[in-house]
């Protein structure tokens, strides 16, 4: 099959989808691994399965209106995009951020199947959202904003249909505010949101499990290589919720973390990033990092004005292992070559396509071990699917046992990506052995299925 294919699909989205660069990047980056598979398997092309594969299934958009504190009567754009439900009942996040746009939930959606797929578990692809903003609000406008999105969404989740999750700006709180209306509407008790509070149905282990999996991932990576994360200086982007337990496990495998960073600036910390001051300062205070820096003599603030132009200055601290995990695009071919250059030899995704396409050949050309983000950072979804299979036989498992099956999930994970990348000639390839391996078997499902 020639590579027309890329170029044609791209033009179709273009044309039909408009202004959503970010779905084209997604898109690209994971037709142009395909090309080994669809040559030796015409039967893709003749179910026409790359221009089903990019349309979602249904794309939901609704206003939100709700009343802040002052009184006044504010709207945003709310979202849930069903991408994909070869699988299973469709499973992805809902991202609160004032980027948020048709193209940003659209290209969480699309990783999201392939994601979905690689976690062996059966679930589809979905993602959502909202051009909310959560920084500054009181706790009533954060309850009364998630109250006005469920009493929309609720129509088009449930159970067995449709089970989001948390993404950026959404954590334990929004959920349970999610939740609460849920029921409020339908008058069930129900399983349709993961991340929930441990005593009303949540899961041990899923508020860690995001970045626990993305060092799980790291390991797996190294151990191939006859190497460890024991002694290694590692470097965080973020301080939410996948940079916080990234942090904690780091140092549970004896690692060393020394930065984190929000959208205003990082934090340098030689002597390691206090773990109980970053919980205090964002879980607690839901403060900047500023603070940390404040408390904490052996931090150096860096503010984003100060990065050098188009560069994110986490990468330019020296360490052996990073780990992405604020937000997309946030590692550019420079920040690449930074990272490189100072003796980076692995790298784990934990934020969803946080390094351009550019950035990604650069890893990939130089050998070092590099964890894409839809295999890496898979362990949240992977443990919210854990979390639906409790809320379904009403039981309750230990955070070992949780933590076991995470561990046993991400490596499974790591040697599909690693062995699908072999068969296709690409030993070490895990962007291609991800992609070839996730689309693969939502390819199969949907010619199974039939034309629907
Ligand atoms: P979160 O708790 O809301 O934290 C997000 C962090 O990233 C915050 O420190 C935030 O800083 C920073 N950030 C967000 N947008 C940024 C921007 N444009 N520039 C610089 N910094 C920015 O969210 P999260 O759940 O940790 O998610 C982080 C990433 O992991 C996202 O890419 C998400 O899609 C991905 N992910 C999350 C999960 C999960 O289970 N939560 C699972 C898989 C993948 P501010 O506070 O200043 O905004």
């Amino acid at each position: 099959m020639s590579s027309s294919y890329i170029h044609d699909t791209i033009s179709y989205l273009k044309q039909t989808s408009p202004a959503q660069d970010e779905f084209y990047q997604a898109a690209e980056e994971v037709l142009s691994s395909l090309k080994p598979l669809l040559d030796r398997n015409p039967k893709y092309q003749k179910h026409n399965i790359i221009q089903r594969v990019v349309e979602p299934e249904r794309q939901v958009m609704f206003r939100v209106a709700w009343i802040d504190d002052r009184g006044n009567v504010q709207v945003n754009k709310g979202y849930r995009i069903q991408f994909n439900s070869a699988l299973g009942p469709y499973k992805g996040g809902l991202r609160f951020h004032p980027n948020v746009t048709a193209g940003t939930i659209k290209f969480l959606g699309f990783e999201q199947i392939f994601k979905n797929s690689l976690t062996g578990l059966a679930i589809g692809g979905a993602k959502g959202g909202a051009n909310f903003d959560p920084k500054g609000k009181s706790d009533n406008e954060i309850m009364r904003f998630c109250q006005s999105f469920m009493t929309e969404l609720f129509r088009h989740v449930g159970d067995t249909i449709d089970v989001p999750a948390g993404d950026i700006g959404v954590g334990g709180r929004e959920i349970g505010y999610l939740y609460g209306q849920y029921k409020r509407l339908t008058g069930k008790y129900e399983g349709v949101l993961t991340g929930k509070g441990l005593n009303w149905g949540g899961s041990l282990a899923r508020t860690e499990a995001t970045g626990y999996g993305a060092v799980y991932f790291a390991q797996n990576m190294l151990a191939e290589r006859g190497d460890s994360m024991e002694g290694k200086i590692c470097t965080v982007s973020g301080s939410g919720n996948v940079s916080i337990y990234t942090v904690e496990k780091l140092y549970q495998v004896g690692a060393k973390p020394v930065t984190v960073s929000d959208s205003n600036g990082m934090i340098y910390d030689k002597d390691g990033i206090d773990l109980n001051l970053l919980k205090q300062v964002k879980e607690v205070e839901r403060a900047r990092l500023t603070r940390y820096a404040e408390q904490r003599p052996s931090a150096v603030y860096t503010p984003v004005e100060n990065y050098p132009t188009g560069r994110n200055s986490v990468w330019s601290v020296p360490c052996q292992a990073a780990f992405p995990s604020a937000t997309q695009n946030e590692v550019s071919e420079e920040d690449a070559r930074e990272l490189l250059k100072n003796g980076c030899v692995c790298i784990s995704e934990g934020a969803n396509m946080p390094s351009t396409q550019a950035a990604i050949d650069t890893f990939l050309a130089s050998g070092i071990a590099y964890g894409p983000a839809k295999a890496a950072n898979a362990g949240g979804v992977a443990t919210s699917q854990l979390e639906m299979s409790q809320n379904a036989s009403m039981s309750q498992w230990t955070f070992e046992e949780v933590d076991a099956k995470l561990k046993r999930i991400m490596e499974n994970i790591y040697r599909t990506a690693s062995a699908t990348a072999r068969e296709f000639g690409a030993p070490g390839n895990l962007v291609l052995g991800a992609n070839i391996a996730g689309f693969r078997k939502v390819a199969d499902a949907m010619i199974d299925q039939g034309v629907v």
